[in-house]
């Protein structure tokens, strides 16, 4: 016997099915394909439900439907399938409509089938991080080849090179420029759909889709993006499967004439786990690699920075950050943040010393200039002795001098603290090393030749 649901329960069923999965799926997706929909009727275990676009039925079934289906089955038992079929707007009033504003309620409908909306966009691209724009961006020698590549990709038409693959060492900028060309591109043309993600979410997405068995879908979101950007690509590396969907993603983009830009941490013909095949591509387009920091842009960031956070900051604090964080840019932003935090909270200036105090730790890191080995190794030569007296516990003047000046330029050439340095030399005490550095001291202001090969080893060890 054919039954059908009253229109009051069918409201009632419908609020707490629609409040279920809104609490799922988060509200800018609830906004952009649940409210739109209007349940039309139930009947003989079928729920028919209608949206306004052909394109909204294809997303919400690709995507909702099951679960729509498994909640509403949960309310009434007698449901069995949840059926999404278009049904356009024509002129408000003419239809029984649920929900008053349907029109406004659709997030920005598709111009074509080949763009994606609103929806679609936010729930593929991850979000942008609002400070990563061309203008914060400190051009210099070892990155302005990689800015150059990234701004004619914003700024172009047509597309320049494809794909623009970006590469350098962490924390050297790579994020940041892909950012700002979606950023730009934004900006400047709204119509235009730019994605950015990491490769992880690009392969988590697609595990999932091929778990779901959605796999149509997943290429079809990916082939209708203007500018797709994944980051990180070195993490794509021998997940094989992963690696064919990216290949074909990439070809069916790249044959359409849509801009595809990557960024790894090494270039193309270097990352591991990668198929030639896929290689050759990826260096078919612009690689543009992004160097180590050199210490005028190392400095020039800190300047930018400091201004854009309205802090004054001594250009001698700004120059010994410059010269000791050598690092890369992400430690380096993070130096200066901690330098102007450390002054805020005890309420001081910014001085040499305070900076220094502040940030030892992160000073010893990036002190990879001279190590104690180096020392010990090059004063053991130096003074004709084995580099194993410099352990040994011989206390024989030949030996106990140059171990002691070793000790010296270890307090002074590293950020190395005294039982670290006693450590290193066999096990000694801090005290022993903090009498070595006095004695040492002593001896260069009162024996010049003494004094000259001190300054001697030290001028070897820093050039
Ligand atoms: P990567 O992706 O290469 O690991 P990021 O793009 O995340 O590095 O950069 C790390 C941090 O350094 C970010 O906060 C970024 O804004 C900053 N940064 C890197 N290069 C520059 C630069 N040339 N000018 C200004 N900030 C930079
Ligand atoms: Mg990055």
């Amino acid at each position: 016997m054919a039954s059908a649901t009253t229109n009051s329960l069918i409201d009632t069923q419908w609020d707490k099915v629609s409040g279920l999965l809104r609490t799922e799926i988060g509200e800018a997706a609830y906004q952009s394909w649940l409210k739109p929909m209007t349940v039309r009727e139930v009947r003989d275990g079928e729920v028919r439900i209608s949206v306004p676009t052909r394109f909204m039925r294809d997303w919400i079934v690709a995507h909702y439907v099951d679960r729509l289906s498994t909640l509403w089955n949960g309310e009434d038992p007698g449901v069995h399938t949840v059926d999404i079929y278009v049904q356009p707007e024509r002129h408000h009033g003419t239809l029984p409509q649920r929900k008053p504003d349907l029109r406004e309620s659709v997030a920005a409908p598709p111009s074509n089938t080949g763009s994606l909306s609103e929806a679609d966009r936010s729930e593929l691209s991850a979000p942008l991080d609002p400070r990563f724009t061309f203008e914060h961006f400190v051009i210099g020698k070892p990155n302005e080849f990689a800015y150059a590549a990234a701004q004619r990709v914003a700024d172009a038409a047509t597309v320049p090179f494809n794909p623009l693959f970006l590469y350098g060492g962490v924390g050297l900028g790579k994020t940041h420029l892909m950012h700002a060309i979606a950023h730009q591109i934004r900006k400047s043309d709204p119509s235009r759909t730019v994605i950015y993600l990491s490769a992880e979410k690009f392969m988590y997405r697609f595990i999932r889709a091929l778990r779901e068995h959605k796999t149509v879908d997943f290429k079809d979101q990916f082939r209708s993006v203007d500018v797709l950007m994944i980051d990180d690509v070195q993490f794509i590396s021998n997940k094989d499967s992963t690696q064919e969907e990216f290949f074909h993603t990439f070809n069916a983009l790249v044959d359409q004439g849509r801009q595809i830009v990557l960024s790894a941490d090494k270039s193309p013909s270097d990352l591991e786990g990668i198929e030639e095949r896929l290689k050759s591509r990826l260096n078919c387009g612009l690689v543009a690699d992004i160097h180590a920091t050199t210490y005028e842009l190392r400095l020039g960031i800190l300047q930018s920075k400091a201004e854009h956070m309205g802090m004054e900051v001594p250009g001698k604090v700004l120059e010994f950050l410059a010269h000791k964080i050598t690092s890369n840019v992400r430690e380096l932003e993070g130096a200066l943040i901690r330098v102007i935090s450390h002054a805020q909270l005890v309420g001081r200036d910014i001085t040499l010393e305070s900076s220094q105090d502040v940030l030892h730790d992160l000073l010893r890191a990036n002190d990879r200039r001279v190590t104690i080995e180096e020392i010990q190794k090059s004063v053991s030569q130096h003074f004709n002795i084995r580099v194993s007296d410099m352990h040994s516990a011989r206390r024989a003047r030949s030996v106990a001098r140059p171990r002691q000046v070793a000790m010296y330029l270890a307090k002074q050439l590293t950020s190395r603290s005294l039982p670290e340095i006693g450590r290193k030399f066999g096990g000694r005490d801090h005290t022993t090393v903090m009498h070595a550095v006095r004695k040492v001291e002593d001896l260069r202001e009162n024996d010049a030749s003494f004094a000259e090969d001190v300054e001697l080893l030290r001028r070897m060890l820093e050039g």
